[in-house]
């Protein structure tokens, strides 16, 4: 499961990280108040607007933009909420912006020798050692992706203990190896460290800023200090965990999600959208890419993976056939099924009924598209002769005898 920055931003000040103010916005009217609200405490304003989308790319893509007048903020507000965000990070046609994050502008610090203070930070599992790992450039910013592909050895990897996590040492150790300095090593050390805290209690899989700055700011006595800030959050959830943080689990936005993926995951069946045009439903992940791999084989491309789970009801066959035909590209159906506990026969009726009163977007009912069903298991006779005995009502429906029978019929059958 994956958060905003802003909710990213309300975890790593809850852990004590220092993270500047701000406060989101959905409307462009909303801009100038937002923006005078950050500034506010400023002798020279400066705000960030940032597009919040569960894409990162943002910065280069032109979704965060710094502003110095409430003009500015209304301006950026307005491009970023009327187009749609592109990045490598997002699907080809973008993603609608409907949140804006309005925050304190940072004034980073120069770093000697060129460039800004920006350093990358994140804690993650590391599976070669399988062991959690903090991971930390001095290269941070919006060119992390390409630094770590082209100069790997510009990456410090720290791996965790399992029990103890990051040790206070370790961090210190990887802060002077990126360069901070002075009592900027603690500051940096303390963020990773309860950066690694984090990410253990609320069983992240990802926790990352990026970047983590020196930032430039005006002490109490009016003198210029450095202080080391986080200016963006990522996290992602393990979902099998996110049960034991009632709070994680408010932050979830269903808008960002698969609207298919939202249904399917509401009646307890696992699917993912995919672009082919045969739709699979089936019983068990395994069986699922078996059955992604000979319809492969057969010359089509699976339309989604769709795991009924161990009891293919008849309730779950209904929601499975209405989710798999909300996508347009759909052609034919291939239902694998392997009656273990729940019987053949009992399975065919209810694919039978499922497909008898499924409705169709023209209102009428009874399934159009080719629906292929290969049974195996207990009582599969049974199960088989129901189907056969059902083609009066349902013309499109062949029963298959095994796995590569159903593949070919349902590839010939959609052309
Ligand atoms: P991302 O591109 O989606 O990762 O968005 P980020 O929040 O990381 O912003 C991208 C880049 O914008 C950062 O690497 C900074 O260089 C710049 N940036 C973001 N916020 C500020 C800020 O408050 N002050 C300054 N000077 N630059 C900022
Ligand atoms: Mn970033």
């Amino acid at each position: 499961m994956k958060i905003h920055e802003y909710q990213g931003r309300d975890l790593l000040r809850a852990y004590g990280i220092p993270v500047p103010a701000g406060q989101t916005i959905s409307s462009i009217e909303e801009a100038a108040g937002a923006f005078k609200a950050a500034t506010a405490s400023q002798s020279s304003p400066l705000a960030v607007i940032k597009a919040q989308v569960h894409a990162g790319g943002r910065g280069k893509a032109g979704f965060v933009k710094l502003v110095k007048t409430a003009a500015e903020a209304e301006a950026a507000a307005r491009f970023m909420l009327t187009n749609r965000m592109k990045s490598p990070q997002t699907p080809p046609e973008g993603l609608e912006v409907s949140k804006l994050l309005v925050a304190a502008g940072v004034d980073i610090a120069d770093r000697a020798g060129g460039g800004k203070e920006e350093f990358y930070l994140a804690i993650t599992t590391d599976r070669r050692t399988r062991r959690n790992v903090l991971i930390a450039s001095r290269e941070g910013g919006v060119e992390i992706e390409t630094i770590a592909h082209e100069r790997p050895e510009a990456i410090i990897k720290e791996i965790l203990h399992p029990l103890t996590g990051l040790a206070a040492y370790q961090a210190r150790n990887v802060a002077a190896r990126l360069g901070f300095t002075g009592k900027l090593i603690n500051q940096a050390a303390d963020a990773m460290v309860k950066l690694s805290k984090l990410f253990v209690e609320k069983d992240c899989t990802i926790a990352e800023i990026n970047p983590l700055v020196i930032a430039s700011v005006t002490g109490a006595n009016g003198s210029s200090e450095k202080q080391v800030l986080a200016i963006d959050a990522k996290f992602n959830f393990d979902d099998n965990g996110t049960f034991r943080h009632k709070d994680i689990e408010a932050m979830f936005d269903p808008t960002e999600e698969n609207p298919a993926e939202m249904k399917a995951r509401k009646f307890g069946l696992s699917y993912i959208a995919l672009d082919g045009s045969i739709g699979c439903l089936v019983n068990g992940a395994g069986l699922a890419m078996a059955t992604m791999d000979v319809v492969n084989l057969h010359g089509k491309t699976p339309a989604n993976f769709l795991d009924v789970g161990g009891g293919a009801s008849e309730e779950a066959v209904t929601e499975a056939f209405s989710i798999i035909l909300s996508d347009k590209a759909v052609k034919g159906i291939l239902v694998n099924i392997f009656g273990g506990i729940m019987r053949c026969d009992i399975i065919a009726q209810g694919i039978i009924n499922a497909a008898t009163n499924y409705k169709n977007a023209d209102g009428s009912t009874g399934f159009k598209v080719p629906l292929v069903v290969r049974l195996e298991g207990t009582n599969v006779d049974a199960g088989r002769k129901l189907l056969t005995d059902a083609k009066a009502k349902l013309p499109t429906l062949q029963a298959a005898t095994d796995l590569t029978d159903a593949a070919k019929k349902v590839c010939a059958a959609v052309g």
